[in-house]
């Protein structure tokens, strides 16, 4: 049995009920009460407060199932990484309050782009990722397209009276398939991309094409052997590189 007057628990329920989480009165049933409290706090730990997304956390967690995913079923997996450009330009310009507006409007934006199936979450600043599994044949520059075009053809009330316009950078990498990687590494590939988008000019998509893999069962156990053991690095030669752009452009006052 559990014994409620035993548990210090004035932290945590401070916690949601300022974060406006209902919870069941106590002494109905300690289970449930207890349960639910855990419950909340875990969905509490995965969240980014500011604009309801995943935080790094999640996002962390399911990308390492992910790349699981691919390694044994060979289905592809793209990963993007989207910076909001000259970002620090909005907070100089309009106050933190309005960067705060924008990232919120942005992620908006980008929930309302992808399936229910696609995770997306804030890594961190003004900086978000989209892990889209199962993402067949041109999909992926699809979404990616619709996302740069859907942000930048947004007006972001910051203020009253005041709406601006920012744009996006894209970088996307797919998770090597039929082998074990790394999260990091995919990570890193994806962000490599995101560089090479802002460095040829910002708002702009550039995706790592796919490796073209055709791999027999035999094979696949073959790779599945040595890589299991050894470094996975080498399947991440494979890639070659592509890419699809835009024109640049500043952010803008729009009003
Ligand atoms: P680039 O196009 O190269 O990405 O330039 P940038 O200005 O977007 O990038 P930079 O890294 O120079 O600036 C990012 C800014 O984002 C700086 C930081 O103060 C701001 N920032 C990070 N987190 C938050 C937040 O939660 N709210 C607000 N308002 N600003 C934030
Ligand atoms: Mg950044
Ligand atoms: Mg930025």
């Amino acid at each position: 049995m559990i014994d409620l007057n035993k548990l210090k628990l004035d932290d945590a329920r401070a916690l949601l009920e300022h974060g406006d989480h209902e919870l069941p009165e106590p002494h109905v049933n300690a289970h449930v009460y207890i349960q639910t409290i855990i419950d909340k706090l875990c969905e509490l730990s995965q969240k980014d407060p500011l604009t309801g997304l995943a935080n790094r956390r999640y996002f962390t967690n399911v990308l390492s199932r992910e790349i699981e995913v691919v390694a044994r079923s060979g289905e592809p997996a793209l990963l993007l990484m989207l910076d909001i450009d000259h970002f620090k330009a909005v907070n100089d310009t309009y106050g933190h309050p309005a960067g705060d507006a924008v990232l919120q409007a942005v992620a908006k934006t980008l929930v309302k782009c992808v399936r229910p199936m696609d995770t997306v979450a804030r890594f961190g600043g003004e900086e978000f990722v989209i892990i889209l599994p199962s993402c067949q044949g041109p999909y992926g520059h699809q979404v990616a397209e619709r996302i740069r075009e859907s942000v930048s053809s947004m007006k972001i009330a910051v203020s009253p009276g005041v709406n601006i316009k920012v744009t996006l950078s894209v970088g996307g990498a797919y998770a090597p398939r039929w082998v074990r990687s790394t999260s990091e590494l995919w990570v890193d590939r994806a962000d490599i991309e995101l560089y090479r988008a802002k460095s040829e000019g910002r708002n702009r998509v550039c995706i790592e094409s796919q490796p073209i893999l055709s791999v027999s069962a035999e094979e696949k156990n073959l790779l599945f052997g040595p890589l299991s053991l050894g470094d996975p690095a080498w399947i991440e030669n494979l890639a070659s590189e592509s890419s699809v752009g835009s024109s640049d452009s500043a952010m803008n006052r729009v009003n």
